[in-house]
């Protein structure tokens, strides 16, 4: 039962994504996507499962995944439709390679290139107006946490995109709690702490519509593995996980998303 609601919910779907960052060769990602496929046979996907792959290799993995029940996403996107912004990739352009997914407002994006939460809450809007489901990234760092602001910190990354959508956007994001002090640190948050703070994303999403809340997928990243997948997903408000080192080993990977069945 999701933390805060104490009315039926359909059953919650798993989703969990990989974020190669920025890996990847041609030959790694054909090796990589192979396995990954044939471990797929190996157990009932009961989990929505998808890669975010950097964007020079789009067409070489939607290529790789024809057939397949994974589906792909970007890293990042513009938050405009066209025009004279050298570098940028536009949402439309993610759409023609059959994206389905785009990360947006990722710590490293927010720390290395400036994205404010309104830059964010565009490219999110950008994203869905071509079709796809922003996966939104929010999180505190340390020092946030232990100046007691986490819940400060995530709400206000939260609203921002929340300000743009309409209920039927809001349907179709999936939000990532991603800890900063955990992404890559090897430091995962408690399965308790993670589903503290997505509670309060849920309660926060309620604001806006409390049965759409209850559909939105809400998942956990930062150091996620094998070994403590399994306690992070069995978390009533913690519906997926949003991988990265862990997603460039395909056993591992697999594992994760077997650990999401099992939890389930
Ligand atoms: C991420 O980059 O979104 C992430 C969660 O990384 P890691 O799993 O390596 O901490």
């Amino acid at each position: 039962m999701r933390g805060y609601l104490t009315f039926t919910f359909p059953m919650r779907r798993i989703f969990v994504a990989g974020n190669w960052k920025m890996h990847g060769s041609l030959g790694a990602n054909a090796a990589l996507i192979a396995e990954v496929k044939a471990g797929l046979l190996d157990f009932a996907a009961g989990v929505d499962m998808a890669v975010c792959v950097p964007a020079p290799y789009l067409a070489q993995v939607q290529a790789l995944l024809i057939g397949s029940p994974l589906a792909l996403g970007a890293q990042d996107v513009s938050a405009h439709a066209a025009g004279a912004y050298t570098g940028e990739v536009a949402a439309p352009m993610l759409a023609e390679f059959a994206c389905q997914y785009v990360i947006v407002g990722h710590s490293e994006r927010r720390a290395y290139h400036g994205e404010t939460d309104a830059v964010v809450a565009a490219k999110a809007l950008a994203a869905l107006e071509a079709g796809l489901s922003p996966i939104v990234c929010v999180g505190e760092t340390l020092a946030e946490r232990e100046a007691g602001r986490t819940g400060e910190v995530v709400g206000r990354q939260l609203d921002a995109v929340l300000a743009r959508l309409d209920r039927i956007a809001l349907e179709k994001i999936i939000v990532a709690y991603e800890p900063v002090w955990a992404i890559g640190t090897g430091k995962t948050a408690t399965p308790a702490m993670a589903q503290e703070v997505h509670a309060q994303l849920r309660a926060r999403l309620a604001h806006k519509d409390v049965a759409a809340a209850a559909r939105v997928q809400i998942i956990y990243g930062g150091s996620m593995k094998p070994d403590n997948a399994k306690e992070l997903l069995a978390m009533p408000d913690i519906d997926g996980g949003l991988i990265g080192g862990a997603a460039l080993k395909a056993a591992d990977f697999l594992a994760i998303a077997q650990a999401a069945v099992l939890a389930d």
